[in-house]
C-alpha cells in the first residue's frame, strides 16, 4: 500500500465568506505552482479542503514544499479506499505502521458524513482500534494523547484515512491581496516585516537603496540572498535597487547633522513611493518597530511619514526584538542579516541622530536645496532583478510564474 493523495486543509481563510471562492482558486494555483516538477501529480479542491492527488510522485518531497506555501491550516498524507471495512482497516494499520516507533500509542477518530454506511463512528473506532492493536506488537490505545491519530473518514464517494497532521504555515494564500513595496535594507528587521505581509497574502517587491562606493557589492549581494529566501513563499520576489550616493553626500552637505536622519528617511520614502506608483503597489511596508532607534521613535515617524499619504505598513511596530529574531530564524533570513557589511544608513549616520525630530525644521532645512533632479535620476538609474525561488526552479519555474 501507499499514500496516494494528501489531504490539504484550509484553516482560517473558511471563515472570509466573501473572498473565500478567490482565495480558493489562488491556493490551488499557488499549489499547483510547486508541483510543477512533479508533473503526473494533480489538485482537486472542494469548499472544505483540497487533495493533491499523487499519480505516483513522492509524497515526502511534495510536502516539504507545502510547507512553504501560505493558506494551508494543516495537511496529512491520506489513502482513499472503498468503502468496505475491510479495506479499511488494511489503510489503517498502514498508516500506524509508517511512522510507529516502540511504545507509540494511538487512537481511531473516525468521521462518518455518509450516514448510510453500516458502521456508526463509534463502531468504527473500535473495529478499526481492534485490528491495529491485534497487528502491532505492544501498541497501546491512549484516546487523550495518542502519537499516532488515524482519522478514518467515510465520505460519500469513499473512505479516506489519513495519519500525521503537519501544521502549515497560516495566513492567506501569496498575492491575494494586493501589492505593496517592502522597504528592504540587509537588517533582521525588514525581511521579516515583508514575510509577514506576505503571509496576509500582500504580494511585494522590494525597494534597496544603496551607496556605492560606502556600500560594496557584497552589501547589495546580502540584500538578494534575503530576497532569495523570501521568494520560494510567493514565486518571486522582484528587487528595485536605488543608487543613493548622490542624495546621501547632498544630505551631508546641505542638512544640519542632528537632521540627516531625518532626511535620510524621507527621501527613501519620496522614492519608494514613486516607484509604488510607477509599479501599481497599493502601499509601502517597513521594518519599523516602535522605540528600537532614533529613527523609530513616534515623533521621527511623524517627521518622516509627512511625505506621503500612501499607507505604510509595519508590521513589526508592536513586536519584541526576541520575537523577530525568532522569525528571522524560521525563515532563515538571520544569518545573512548578521552577516557584517556595512549599510547606507549606518556609514552615514551621525553620532547623535535627533530622536525627536520636528517637522517644521525639516522641512525648512530641505527647502534650501533643489532635490527633485537627483530624486529622479536616482528613479531612472534604478536596477530591477528579479530573484526567484532558487535551483532548478530558476530556469523552469519562469513559465509557472504568472501563475501566482
Ligand atoms: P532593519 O533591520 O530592517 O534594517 P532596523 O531596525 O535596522 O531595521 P533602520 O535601519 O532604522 O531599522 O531602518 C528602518 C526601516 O527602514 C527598515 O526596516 C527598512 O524597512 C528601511 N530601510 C532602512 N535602510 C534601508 C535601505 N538601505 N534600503 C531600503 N530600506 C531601508
Ligand atoms: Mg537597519
Amino acid at each position: 500500500m501507499k499514500y496516494d493523495r494528501i489531504l490539504i486543509r484550509y484553516g482560517e481563510m473558511t471563515l472570509k465568506g466573501r473572498n473565500r471562492k478567490h482565495f480558493i482558486r489562488m491556493l490551488k494555483k499557488n499549489i499547483q505552482y510547486i508541483l510543477y516538477k512533479f508533473r503526473n501529480a494533480k489538485v482537486e479542491a472542494a469548499h472544505d479542503r483540497m487533495y493533491i492527488i499523487l499519480n505516483g510522485e513522492p509524497y515526502e518531497q511534495i510536502m516539504t514544499k507545502l510547507r512553504h506555501v501560505f493558506g494551508i491550516q494543516s495537511f496529512s498524507p491520506a489513502v482513499k479506499t472503498p468503502k468496505d471495512i475491510e479495506e479499511i482497516r488494511n489503510a489503517a494499520l498502514f498508516v500506524v505502521q509508517k511512522t510507529y516507533e516502540p511504545g507509540n500509542t494511538f487512537k481511531i477518530s473516525a468521521r462518518r458524513a455518509d450516514k448510510t454506511f453500516e458502521y456508526d463512528t463509534n463502531e468504527l473506532n473500535h473495529a478499526v482500534g481492534a485490528h491495529i492493536l491485534i497487528n502491532v506488537e505492544g501498541i497501546r490505545v491512549n484516546v487523550k494523547k495518542p502519537d499516532i491519530n488515524v482519522v478514518v473518514e467515510i465520505r460519500h464517494d469513499a473512505a479516506y484515512i489519513s495519519g500525521e497532521i503537519i501544521q502549515g504555515r497560516g495566513g492567506f494564500p501569496a498575492r491575494s491581496s494586493g501589492k505593496a513595496m517592502l522597504m528592504l535594507s540587509g537588517g533582521i528587521d525588514s525581511p521579516v516585516a515583508g514575510y509577514l505581509a506576505m503571509k496576509r497574502g500582500v504580494d511585494i517587491e522590494a525597494v534597496h537603496f544603496h551607496s556605492p562606493p560606502y556600500t560594496s557589492e557584497r552589501a547589495k549581494q546580502k540584500v538578494l540572498d534575503i530576497a532569495a529566501k523570501l521568494a520560494p513563499f510567493t514565486g518571486r520576489v522582484k528587487v528595485h535597487i536605488v543608487p543613493f550616493t548622490n542624495i546621501q553626500e547632498t544630505i551631508h552637505k546641505v542638512i544640519p547633522e542632528g537632521y540627516s536622519m531625518t532626511a535620510t528617511r524621507r527621501m527613501m520614502l519620496r522614492i519608494t513611493d514613486e516607484l509604488r506608483e510607477k509599479h501599481e503597489a497599493l502601499a509601502i511596508i517597513n521594518g519599523e518597530s516602535l522605540g528600537q532607534v532614533a529613527s523609530q521613535t513616534m515623533e521621527s515617524m511623524l517627521a518622516i511619514n509627512d511625505v506621503t499619504n500612501t499607507p505604510i505598513l509595519r508590521p513589526l511596530i508592536a513586536m519584541d526584538k526576541n520575537e523577530i529574531i525568532q522569525i528571522a530564524r524560521d525563515i532563515d533570513t538571520l544569518d545573512i542579516s548578521n552577516r557584517p557589511y556595512e549599510d547606507c544608513c549606518t556609514i552615514f549616520t551621525p553620532p547623535a541622530p535627533k530622536t525627536r525630530p520636528k517637522r517644521e525644521k525639516i522641512i525648512e532645512y530641505e527647502s534650501k536645496f533643489d532635490w527633485k533632479p537627483l530624486l529622479s535620476e536616482a528613479i531612472d538609474q534604478t536596477e530591477t532583478v528579479v530573484v526567484k525561488s532558487g535551483g532548478i526552479e530558476q530556469e523552469t519555474g519562469e513559465d509557472h510564474a504568472h501563475l501566482f
